[in-house]
């Protein structure tokens, strides 16, 4: 029991640097974890599913690498389901180099090179453990976990499960991954957001918006399914938010079709049609530099509302 305890404390990332163990002779009688991604005084930061470890193996106890930096954890799949999940994960990522001439060159201080997909049998089986898991709601189709990408050992991970035989959102967590990774600095809870809960739980108040969910979920969507989004270019006819709008989407203004249908037209808009924009923003994001990104938001104003409005009517679909 002792052995295995201190080889846990051996990997515990410490969250703050005054916070020693006593020559590792003394087991500290209790120590405080921190919730999510706040670290407060006196707590360390060990994420549920590294003490957890040895449990969440047991469960899913299968394991495949795709690629150095790219695993699949299991709890039940078939060999075409982990060779397609292998696939679709690999061209993705190509895709997103590409579109962002990323150089492989992450922003500076994200550790986190590998990432993890750890995949449950069904609904049933993710309601199930996930929350004892992974300190996660259960309420949603699949989480992106970054962690705290600055500390060393850094690993992101991703929680989903199977449904109509495939991974379900598999494509569209995996950009969030690329997205933390390249595109933009520190954790969740250092950008702009205005969401509170799990699995980050950052704390409030919010900053003021602009915030980055418009680019966060909408550039998700367009990396995973590119022009062959049919959900969401059969609402682009309906004009129901002008470019302008979407760029101050957030949580209190929540809808699927606005967060991720429109923030999905959105992102495309600007990626195909204003590139040069878009790596001006990015210019900022990737330094962590966020007031900036939201004076250039703010800058744009309502100058590309109507060249959206024409593009929308381009890309409709009946
Ligand atoms: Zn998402």
């Amino acid at each position: 029991m002792k052995k295995s305890y201190l080889a846990i404390i051996g990997t515990v990332i410490l969250a703050n640097s005054q916070l020693t163990f006593a020559d590792n002779e003394q087991e500290p009688t209790e120590i405080k974890y921190a919730v999510g991604n706040v670290v407060r005084e006196g707590e360390v930061y060990l994420p549920k599913w590294v003490r957890n470890e040895a449990q969440v193996n047991q469960v899913l106890s299968h394991t495949h690498a795709c690629a150095d930096n790219l695993n699949l954890r299991y709890q039940q799949m078939t060999e075409t389901q982990v060779t397609d999940s292998c696939k679709l994960l690999l061209d993705t990522e190509e895709r997103f180099h590409q579109i962002f001439d990323s150089q492989n060159t992450p922003v500076l201080h994200d550790n986190n090179r590998q990432l993890r997909a750890n995949v449950y049998a069904s609904r049933d089986d993710y309601v199930k453990y996930v929350t004892d898991h992974f300190d996660v709601p259960s309420d949603n189709g699949g989480m992106y976990l970054e962690g705290l990408p600055h500390l060393e050992n850094s690993r992101a991970e991703y929680v989903a499960y199977l449904r109509n035989n495939k991974v379900w959102n598999l494509n569209h967590e995996f950009v969030h991954y690329l997205d933390g990774r390249f595109n933009l600095y520190g954790d969740y809870c250092a950008g702009l957001h205005d969401g509170h809960a799990g699995p980050e739980y950052c704390a409030k108040p919010a900053p003021q918006p602009p915030y980055l969910i418009w680019w966060t979920e909408g550039v998700a969507e367009y990396i995973a399914h590119g022009d062959k989004n049919e959900k969401a270019l059969k609402l682009a006819a309906d004009k129901t938010y002008k470019l302008s709008e979407l760029f101050y989407n957030s949580v209190a203004n929540w809808s699927t079709e606005r967060v991720y249908r429109w923030g999905y037209l959105a992102t495309r808009y600007m990626i195909e049609e204003q590139h040069e924009k878009v790596d001006e923003m990015l210019f900022f994001t990737r330094q962590g530099d966020y007031p900036r990104y939201q004076s250039l938001v703010k800058s744009w104003g309502s100058s590309m509302d109507e060249g959206f409005a024409r593009w929308l009517d381009e890309v409709a679909v009946n």
